[in-house]
């Protein structure tokens, strides 16, 4: 089921999401339903914020669905160690229309548990890294925007705010 993201101003994208205890049918339709919005949205990566549930579930595609096995499904995720340093353009399908580069980590690991509850060892580079840190940042309550300088931050907020005004956000 394809569901409607949720976008910049609605307040639970600055929540913390609570970690999953129960790894039960229910998480797997939610993880279901995810992937399917984030194919549907081009996106690489949705995490459960931006569907509007607070729970530390997060999908993963670097290859936006062109590779049948680069789709990552993670619940509880945490970043075990962070090397180096890129800076790229980066978007945000909760901030449609926007985007800006901003620095991350070349390279990460990433431990977490999969939809079965098995354990998982993510390790990305370039691309990969920041999908990761990105959706992470959204189970903490934190957008890629919160990583700008005030000016730049502000611009965009005010460019929100028109669209909000307008009728487009
Ligand atoms: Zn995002």
């Amino acid at each position: 089921m394809i569901l409607p993201i949720v976008k910049y101003g609605n307040p639970i994208l600055n929540r913390v999401a609570n970690p999953v205890v129960s790894f039960d049918e229910e998480l797997a339709e939610l993880s279901k339903s995810m992937v399917e919005t984030m194919y549907d949205a081009s996106g690489v990566g949705l995490a459960a914020p931006q569907v509007g549930v607070l729970t530390r579930l997060m999908v993963v595609d670097s290859t936006g669905g062109e590779k049948n096995d680069s789709l990552i499904v993670l619940v509880n995720p945490k970043i075990i160690t962070i090397e180096g340093d890129q800076f790229e353009e980066e978007g945000c399908l909760s901030i449609p229309s926007f985007s800006e580069r901003v620095h991350r980590p070349k390279k990460v690991v990433v431990s977490a548990r999969g939809i079965d509850n098995e354990e998982l060892v993510i390790e990305g580079e370039d691309l990969l890294s920041r999908i990761l840190i990105h959706e992470i940042d959204h189970l903490n309550g934190v957008l890629f925007i919160d990583h700008l300088s005030v000016i730049k931050r502000d611009i965009i907020k005010r460019k929100i705010r028109k669209k909000v005004r307008n009728g487009e956000w």
